[in-house]
C-alpha cells in the first residue's frame, strides 16, 4: 500500500473551516487507498502569539521553557484535525513528537532531529486503517526535555517522516500553489517554478524564502525525498523540488529571496593582527550564536573594523556576547542596526556566467539603492541595504533577470 505524508502549514490550519478543509483533503487520500500521515503546523498565529507572552514575562526567557511552551501550538491542531477527521467518518489519531519519540539534539528553539524512536507506533496505527497526525516542528532530547525545530520547523518533521516511513515524495500543503521566482506577495507576477533542485532551493530558503524551511530542504537532499509544494486550497500542480537536472542548469538567475530578519553588528576599532578574529568568533559560536554574513573594512594601518549579521531574534542575548568577545580582542565599541534587508539572487547557472554580479549592483544603482555589504557563493550573491529598500530591490532585480511571467 502507498504512504502518502502530507504537511499543511500554519496558514492551512487557521481556523475551523481550513481545518475542515485539509480533514476532507486527508480523508480523500485515505479513500484512494493509500496510508495517510498528515503533519500540522500551529494554527496561523499561535507561535508568534506564544512567544510575545514568553516576553512580557521575561525579556530574556529559558530557551528550554520557551520550546515547553510554543510546542502545544501543534498539539492543539493535530487534536482538532483528527476530530475534524473523525467527523468525516474515518479513523484517525492525532499524536505528538514525543508519542512518536522524534528525538533531537539539545540545542532548544533550534533542535537538529537524530532519530524517530517509535515509528513502530505510527506503523501499528496505520495497520489498523488511522490516518496518522503528527505535531510538527517538535521533538524531545533523550533527557526528555521538549525541542523545537526553528520557525518554519513542521517542514522538517514532514520530509523526515517522509524519509522514515518511505513515502516516494513529501507533500508541503501552503497558502501558495508552489515555489515561485521570488514572494509572490513582493512581486505580483512572479513566475511558479514547475522544478527547483535542491540546492537553490536550499539557497532560497536559507536567504529568506519563506516557502521552505532551509534545513527540510538539507534533509531531503541527503536522503533523496523529492519535495512537491503546492497548495491547501486548490488542486493546482505545485513545484517539485528534486535533484538538479540538465535544463535547471540554463537558468543563470531562478529566483530572488529578501530576509528582513537580520540585524548587522559591528565592531569598530579591532586590532588588526592575527588571531584576532578567530577569538571574537570563538566566544560568540561558543554561545551557539548564528552569525551569517561578515565582513572586515581596514580603517587604519592599525585596526580595522568587523561587521556581520545575525538573527534579529538573537540580537538581544547576543549583544552582551558580542560586547565581551569585543573586550577580549580590545576594540574600541560594539553597535548593532537591526533597519536591514539582505536581497539575494540565487541559481545554479551563475556557476558558469559572467557578469551576473555587475548586472545586479548596476540594477540596485539605478533605484539608488546603497549597497552596505557583499557576499557570494557559487550560486547566489547577496547585498545588505537599507531595511525599507528591499521590496523595491527584489522587483528591480526580478525585472533586470527577466523572471516575471512571459
Ligand atoms: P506555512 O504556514 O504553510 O508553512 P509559510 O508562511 O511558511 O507557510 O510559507 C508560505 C509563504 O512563503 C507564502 O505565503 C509566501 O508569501 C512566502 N514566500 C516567500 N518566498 C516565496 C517564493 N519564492 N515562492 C512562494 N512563496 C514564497
Ligand atoms: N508553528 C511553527 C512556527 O510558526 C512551526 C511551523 O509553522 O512550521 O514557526
Ligand atoms: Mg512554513
Amino acid at each position: 500500500m502507498r504512504l502518502v505524508v502530507q504537511k499543511y502549514g500554519g496558514s492551512s490550519v487557521a481556523n475551523p473551516k481550513r481545518i475542515m478543509n485539509v480533514a476532507r483533503r486527508a480523508v480523500q487520500a485515505k479513500r484512494k487507498g493509500n496510508q495517510v500521515i498528515v503533519v500540522v503546523s500551529a494554527m496561523q498565529g499561535e507561535t508568534d502569539r506564544l512567544i510575545h507572552l514568553a516576553y512580557q514575562v521575561n525579556p530574556d526567557p529559558s530557551r528550554r521553557e520557551m520550546d515547553q511552551m510554543v510546542s502545544t501550538g501543534e498539539q492543539v491542531s493535530v487534536a482538532l484535525l483528527a476530530m475534524a477527521i473523525h467527523r468525516l467518518g474515518e479513523k484517525a489519531i492525532s499524536m505528538t513528537g514525543f508519542q512518536v519519540g522524534i528525538v533531537t539534539d539539545e540545542l532548544h528553539t533550534q533542535a537538529k532531529i537524530v532519530d524517530v524512536l517509535h515509528a513502530d507506533r505510527v506503523k501499528k496505527c496505520l495497520r489498523e486503517e488511522n490516518i496518522v497526525i503528527i505535531a510538527g516542528f517538535q521533538g524531545q532530547t533523550r533527557n526528555h526535555a521538549i525541542t523545537t525545530l526553528g520557525r518554519g520547523g513542521s517542514d522538517l518533521t514532514a520530509v523526515a517522516m517522509a524519509k522514515v516511513f518511505g513515502a516516494k515524495v513529501c507533500e508541503i500543503y501552503t497558502d501558495v500553489d508552489g515555489v515561485y521566482t521570488a514572494d509572490p506577495r513582493i512581486v505580483p507576477n512572479a513566475r511558479k517554478l514547475k522544478e527547483i533542485s535542491y540546492e537553490t532551493m536550499l539557497e532560497m530558503a536559507a536567504l529568506g524564502s519563506k516557502v521552505m524551511h532551509s534545513r527540510s530542504v538539507e534533509v531531503g537532499k541527503i536522503y533523496g525525498v523529492p519535495i512537491l509544494v503546492r497548495s491547501s486550497l486548490n488542486h493546482n500542480s505545485g513545484t517539485l523540488i528534486t535533484e538538479e537536472k540538465k535544463s535547471m542548469e540554463k537558468e543563470v538567475v531562478s529566483g530572488i529571496s529578501l530576509n528582513t530578519q537580520e540585524a548587522k553588528v559591528t565592531i569598530f576599532g579591532v586590532p588588526d593582527r592575527p588571531g584576532v578574529a578567530a577569538k571574537i568568533f570563538k566566544i560568540i559560536a561558543d554561545h551557539h550564536i548564528n552569525v551569517d554574513m561578515i565582513i572586515q573594512n581596514k580603517t587604519n594601518t592599525k585596526t580595522t573594523d568587523i561587521s556581520f549579521t545575525l538573527m534579529k531574534s538573537d540580537l538581544k542575548r547576543s549583544l552582551p556576547v558580542v560586547e565581551k568577545s569585543a573586550e577580549a580582542v580590545k576594540a574600541a565599541r560594539v553597535a548593532c542596526d537591526e533597519d536591514i534587508a539582505k536581497v539575494s539572487i540565487v541559481g545554479v547557472g551563475m556557476r558558469s556566467h559572467s557578469g551576473v554580479a555587475s548586472k545586479m549592483f548596476s540594477a540596485l544603482a539605478k533605484e539608488r539603492i546603497n549597497i552596505e555589504m557583499i557576499s557570494t557563493s557559487e550560486i547566489r550573491i547577496s547585498c545588505v541595504i537599507r531595511g525599507d529598500e528591499g521590496k523595491k530591490a527584489v522587483r528591480a532585480l526580478h525585472q533586470t533577470f527577466r523572471l516575471a511571467k512571459k
